[in-house]
This record gives structure tokens, sequence and C-alpha cells, in this order.
């Protein structure tokens, strides 16, 4: 065999592992060089300590490093040498360049340089960034944006958020850049986890479309009020579960008013705010995604309506905005595919 043949075999036999960590769950995914899903595990996160998080993020892409030379027409035990990097995405503030978590919530990281201390474990280069930049990448490279130049990733989801890829890169701009979330909307009071109050995010979140839901219900009729009928606290059943997002969209199915409502106040307020972000960046196509991105339709029909009312004809008509391709698995492939195309190198 040439050289050329032996470097060629060893790009085919090359995977990237991306890492989607969340306060709740973790999930790990593994692809390959051209950015194909070839495995993935999920793990309720350990959240005792930092140092017991990392071991767990090593011990999962064991697993799927094995699960990979199971699949193998010559099984060969679980080495790390086809393992070319890793890519975590963490919800919380960063320092990227040098790999450390400043801070997140629910997690037990504090000024921790996970970077270093799982590449240290698995004797591969990792990198991190926030998770709505990697879901941001992954819909971007083989997603819902792929072929576009430039694109605008929303994540609507417990949170709101937004991250742009601009020619392949990731705009990255501090540590706050994309938090849209946290923009205050005229007319809005709710107190909202940041500590101001009227955050888009009070609004445009699976937690957001419940608690209007809750307020509409109380001048309205609805089937929700049926379905979630307001008892005191004492006289509630153990097993009564609460309204969420999902059950707005199932209202909204069957014709409710409220639930109509919900959608299109949300829809709106979260069109508003991105039509100034689209005229800023001249976006051709916007991606919602996230949990609540589910609701489809009912969801990106009034972000529409919001933006070809404020945005000029020329813009707006162009504009495409879509649905994203994953919910989830988005994050794990863009965290492994920017792994990938900074090579393991942190700047
Ligand atoms: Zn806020």
């Amino acid at each position: 065999m040439s050289k050329e043949c032996v470097l060629m075999a060893d790009e085919a036999e090359s995977v990237f592992v991306g890492i989607d960590v969340g306060g709740t769950n973790t999930g790990a995914g593994m692809v390959d060089a051209e950015g194909r899903l070839l495995a993935t595990v999920k793990k309720r996160t350990e959240t005792s300590d930092g140092d017991a998080l990392v071991r767990q993020l090593a011990e999962m892409v064991r697993e799927l490093l094995t699960i990979r030379s199971a699949k193998a027409a010559f099984p060969s035990s679980p080495e790390t040498g086809a393992l070319r990097a890793v890519g975590v995405g963490i919800p919380g503030f960063l320092d990227a360049r040098r790999g450390v978590v400043r801070h997140a919530a629910n997690l037990p990281l504090r000024d921790f340089p996970l970077a270093d201390r799982l590449g240290a474990l698995l004797g591969a280069p990792v990198i991190l960034d926030n998770d709505v930049r990697m879901y941001a990448y992954g819909e971007s490279a083989v997603g819902a944006a792929a072929g576009y130049d430039d694109a605008l990733v929303v994540t609507v989801g417990t949170g709101l958020a937004a991250a742009v890829v601009h020619r392949g890169r990731l705009l990255t701009g501090g540590d706050l850049a994309g938090e849209i979330g946290h923009v205050k909307v005229d007319g809005n009071e709710y107190a909202c986890g940041c500590g101001m109050s009227g955050c888009l995010e009070t609004l445009v979140s699976a937690g957001g479309i419940v608690r209007q839901a809750k307020e509409l219900m109380r001048w309205k009729p609805s089937v929700l009020g049926e379905w979630f009928p307001e008892r005191p606290k004492a006289e509630r059943l153990q097993v009564e579960r609460t309204m969420t997002a999902e059950d707005v969209a199932k209202a909204a199915d069957l014709g409710d008013a409220v639930a109509a409502e919900v959608f299109e106040r949300t829809g709106r307020a979260l069109g508003s705010t991105l039509a100034a972000c689209a005229a800023l960046l001249g976006t051709d196509v916007m991606v919602i995604g996230g949990g609540v991105s589910r609701a489809g339709e009912r969801l990106l029909s009034p972000v529409r309506r919001a933006l070809s009312e404020r945005l000029h004809p020329l813009h707006s008509e162009r504009l495409k905005v879509t649905a994203a391709r994953w919910t989830d698995e988005a994050g794990v492939i863009g965290s492994a595919l920017a792994a990938k195309a900074r090579g393991g190198h942190t700047v």
C-alpha cells in the first residue's frame, strides 16, 4: 500500500465525539469525518463535582468507541487511536479559548478547566463552547441551514438563545453574545430567572408558553381549563401532572382559542426581536430549534408574519424561516464537527 493510501485509510477511520452536557441529561455522539452520526449514548448528568463529571464524560466517550469497535468487521479493543478530537457544549459562561467553564447553572463547574482535564483522561484534544453555539454549528454544517453562507440559529426550550454561523465559522463575540432571551420586551413584566423582569425569554420558552396560557385561561374558556382545572394545592392529587408547552400545542391543534393566541403572541414576540437581528446580519436563513420548535408551524407562522411586517420586502421575501432538522442531536453533531474544524485547538 502506498503512503498516500495509508493516509486516506487513516482519514476514513477518524472519528470525532461531540458531547452535549445538560443540567439533567448529557448526550454524546460519535461522527465520522463527513459528520454522519455513528452512535450515541445518553446518561443522567453527574452533578456531584467537576472531576466526577469529567470521569463520566470520559466513560461515555469510551463507550462510544466500544460500540464502534463492536460494529467493525474485525473487532478490536476500544483503543482511542481513531479518536481525533472531542467537542463539548456547555450551557453556561465559558472561556472557550482556554477551555475553562467559568460558571454553569445546575452544573458543579466553577472556573473549571474541563478541556484539559477531559483531554488528559482521553489522550485526545478537547474543545469547549457554549451549547447553543454548538447546536447552531451542527444545524449549519449538516442540518437545516446546510449550504447557506450565513445562518441565524435560535433555540427555544427551557430558555431562549441564538447563535450566528458566518461562512462556516461561529461568531463568538464574548460570553453574552446570542443572549437574545434577556432583552426586555415593552409591556411585559414577568420576573425572569436572570434577575431582571420583562425578558423575552419569559414569553418565548416552554415555561413562557405555559405561563401565558395560564393567564389567558382566567379570562377565556379553554380546553386547557378542563385538562388542568385550577384547584387549591391541598386538593391536588399527587399524580396530577402540570401543564407543558406540548399540552398547549395539542390544544391549539383542537382549535382552542387560548392556545392559538398563546402561539400567536409567542411567535410575534420572537419575530419582532429577530427582525432587528436579521436586519443587522443580512440573514438569509433562520433556523428555529430546541424542544419548543416541535410546535412547528404553530410557532413558525407568527414568526414569519412578524418578520415580514418589520423587514423591507427585499429582505423578507428572500428570508427563509425553517424548523431545525434536529431538536437534540444537532448539539452533539455540532460539538463533534466544531472539534474537527478546530483540530482540537482552542484558538
Ligand atoms: Zn432574563
